[in-house]
């Protein structure tokens, strides 16, 4: 933020030409209240009067069209509600028709009929006419004989803004008149220069001039370049900056050596080699836990990618150093599963393992809390019953949370609470997230990245079919299970309608027995209302192989591993988000056997349905899903990261400068491994910037 005394922090309405009203007005409408928000408040096009479209040239491969004509018609047509505006443009070359549904009022108070315009916006199609609906609309000034290109900057605007004489055309030239009262040096340079240099990106003051008043398209794109650079540069400098401070400031418990139980179980009991993903993974905690300072790591994971054994591993590292360990799991089911497969795992070993959960019988859970106490039991596996206060643990040494965004922040906390010296964590995460993602919203953790199947994994083949084949993929299920295989059938849980789901599910139920009525069929149904035990019973029946399909719902999603599983199929295939239909297809191929996801839908599916029922064909890939799910949803809705504040950037994306980041990255690492104070000369300037800035942005530990 910009001290107080400094000509950027005046207040708006001190601008010559806004005043009181227009002050307020600016302040309400576009949230600019000093002349620093009236400089951010970047254009969001420019016009270049040197590039007109001909009305006759408009054609449909093009997304935006600018063109020169008469207004030489307007007028409304319908009545109250549907009430309309369209108007028709005209050059020489031919009719352009344009379209308002909202603002009419105004539209219709400030167009004059007759007069020439210079009109912009987006193509459409309108009974084979081209047609732009609420195009952006100025009275035409012809550009001056002779000048050179000259990009008039397009500012957003509002009807009550430009009702007071503050449209577009009017905030640039405050911005003008901004500009003629600031120095150089009122915009402060905060890269140091041999990077300004080295990189070649144009000084701060230029780059806001230029982002406004480009004399050229290159000219804005220097200065697009330069500003998209700082806002990463900024933000990783900072996220390395704060990770550094934890490193230092956290004291954490050393597990000095690699001892007996580690290598026992890693020497006699694996049972199978580790993935050259899995090694770097368990050196990367084997080198965090050996620092003295906590760990506080995110592990990202493809569903199937093994995180199970790393966890383990690590707790086999916890145990020689004399410590004890959890896992946490979201769900009942979850922790029984991670508490069969560990203790079979762990069978032979003098090592005593236990699992609690809400419904762990009182005199049993007495048992464990003492043991758990008395540091006699060495490893707990259970749900949120393990962050209950009379939960105590002799010396509690490392954490798993698996399945992290189940989990809130503040309750996971209340696990690190229950030692003197906080516990190594590691939380493990099945859904993977793009690499830009994970750079900015867990830039201050440490993260480690398993993208690599164990192998003799076969890819799962997913298709997707209509409603109408329901028939031939009921028989396609009949052939796996004649095969001994088992099948999966979900369906959507949707929120707002739990009722209706419901209905959905119990339908679906019955169809799919029509479909199986010989009784040799066994099928089983698990859905949320179901009392734990007997979800519990249902699932551990499947488990076992008793019974041939399972109708369900999402809350078979996480984490549940059967090997034997081969179908799954997934009703109304639209409804689910990308990141949950890779989840849900994660549950098969976890065998030998080759196996199928059949993707169902009615015949209507929306365009981003279709978009995503595609990549779901295309890939098995989680990272490259992950991406897909950036690209089309955006970073605000991706898993995990809604509440983070590192993702309020207003020029660069996630998707599109993927290049300018790393560089970013690299270079704020840079810096902060030869100057971590920033007190060297060349880079004080940043220092002063991080400096003014400090407050402005939170940046939250996730675990
Ligand atoms: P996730 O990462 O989804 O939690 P799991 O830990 O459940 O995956 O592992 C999935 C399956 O892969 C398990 O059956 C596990 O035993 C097996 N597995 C894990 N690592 C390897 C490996 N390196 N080689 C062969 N199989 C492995
Ligand atoms: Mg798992």
């Amino acid at each position: 933020m910009t001290p107080v005394n400094h000509i950027l922090a005046t207040p708006i309405e001190y601008l010559k030409g806004v005043g009181p009203l227009r002050g307020d007005l600016l302040k309400k409408e576009l949230g600019i209240y000093t002349f620093e928000d009236l400089l951010n408040h970047f254009p969001h096009r420019h016009i270049d009067k040197t590039k007109i479209n001909q009305i006759a040239d408009i054609h449909g491969d093009m997304e935006f069209a600018q063109v020169v004509g008469k207004l030489v018609y307007i007028g409304s047509v319908g009545e109250n509600r549907a009430r309309r505006l369209v108007g028709q443009l005209q050059d020489s070359s031919g009719v352009l028709e344009l379209a308002w549904f909202q603002g009419i009022n105004w539209v219709e108070k400030n167009l004059v009929q007759g007069t020439t315009y210079l009109v912009y916006g987006r193509v459409g199609f309108f009974n084979g006419k081209p047609q732009i609906v609420h195009p952006e609309m100025e009275v035409f000034v012809p550009a001056q004989a002779g000048a050179k290109t000259v990009l008039e900057p397009v500012y957003s605007s509002t009807e009550k803004l430009k009702a007071r004489s503050l449209s577009g055309r009017q905030i640039a030239g405050l911005t003008k008149q901004l500009f003629s009262q600031l120095k150089e040096k009122d915009i402060d340079e905060n890269i140091p220069s041999n990077i300004l240099q080295q990189l070649q990106l144009l000084p701060r003051f230029q780059a806001y001039y230029k982002i406004h008043f480009p004399s050229s398209p290159e000219d804005f794109e220097g200065a697009l370049h330069r500003l998209k650079f700082e806002e990463f540069f900024v933000a990783q400098l900072r996220l390395q900056l704060v990770r550094l401070q934890r490193h230092k400031s956290s004291r954490g418990l050393v597990f000095e050596k690699v001892g007996n139980y580690f290598n026992t179980f890693y020497n006699h009991h694996l049972p199978f080699q580790l993935t050259n993903a899995q090694k770097r993974v368990l050196k990367e905690i084997r080198n965090d836990t050996a620092t003295g300072h906590q760990m506080n790591r995110l592990l990202q994971g493809d569903v199937g990618s093994g995180k199970t054994i790393v966890a383990l591993l690590s707790m086999l590292l916890a145990a020689d150093n004399g410590f004890q360990s959890c896992i946490m799991a979201p769900t009942e089911v979850l922790a029984q599963q991670h508490y069969n497969g560990l203790s079979g795992l762990l069978e032979g070993m003098s090592l005593k393992i236990e699992l609690l959960t809400g419904s762990t019988k009182t005199k049993k859970r007495k048992e464990i809390h003492a043991a758990l106490l008395d540091g006699s039991l060495h490893f707990v596996v259970g749900t949120h019953a393990l962050l209950e206060d009379i939960v105590q643990f002799n010396n509690l040494g490392f954490v798993v949370v698996d399945e992290q965004h189940r989990f809130g922040v503040a309750q996971r906390a209340k696990l690190w609470q229950k030692a003197a010296i906080p516990p190594h964590i590691l939380v493990m995460t099945a859904t993977p997230i793009p690499r830009t993602l994970a750079m900015t919203a867990y830039g201050d953790l440490d993260y480690s990245v398993m993208d690599e199947l164990p192998p003799g994994r076969q890819p799962i083949v997913t298709v997707h079919r209509n409603e109408k084949a329901r028939a031939s993929v009921m028989e396609f299920i009949r052939t796996e299970v004649a095969k001994g295989r088992q099948a999966y059938i979900i369906y959507p849980l949707i929120e707002e309608s739990e009722k209706m789901s419901y209905e959905d599910l119990m339908q679906g139920y019955e169809q799919v027995k029509s479909f199986f009525p010989d009784p040799k069929y066994v099928i089983s149904m698990v859905h949320g209302r179901q009392t734990p035990a007997v979800k519990q019973t249902n699932m551990d029946r499947f488990v076992k192989g008793e019974t041939n399909i399972m109708v369900s719902t999402t809350v078979i999603e996480v984490g549940v591993n059967v090997p034997n599983a081969s179908v799954m199929v997934i009703e109304s295939t639209e409804k689910f988000g990308l990141s949950q239909l890779h989840q849900l297809r994660g549950r098969v191929g976890r065998g030998s056997e080759k196996s199928f996801c059949i993707l169902l839908t009615g015949d209507k599916v929306s365009r981003e349905g279709r978009e995503r029922i595609k990549i779901m064909c295309e890939t098995n890939d989680g990272f490259k899903i992950a991406e897909k799910d950036l690209e089309l949803r955006g970073p605000g809705d991706i898993e995990g990261t809604r509440q983070s504040g590192a993702l309020n950037f207003k020029l660069v994306s996630l998707v599109n400068d993927k290049d300018l980041l790393e560089q970013a990255k690299t270079v704020a690492a840079g810096i902060v491994e030869k100057d971590e104070n920033l007190n060297m000369a060349e880079n004080l300037p940043l220092k002063n910037f991080l400096q003014k800035q400090k407050g402005k942005t939170r940046w939250s530990k996730i675990s």
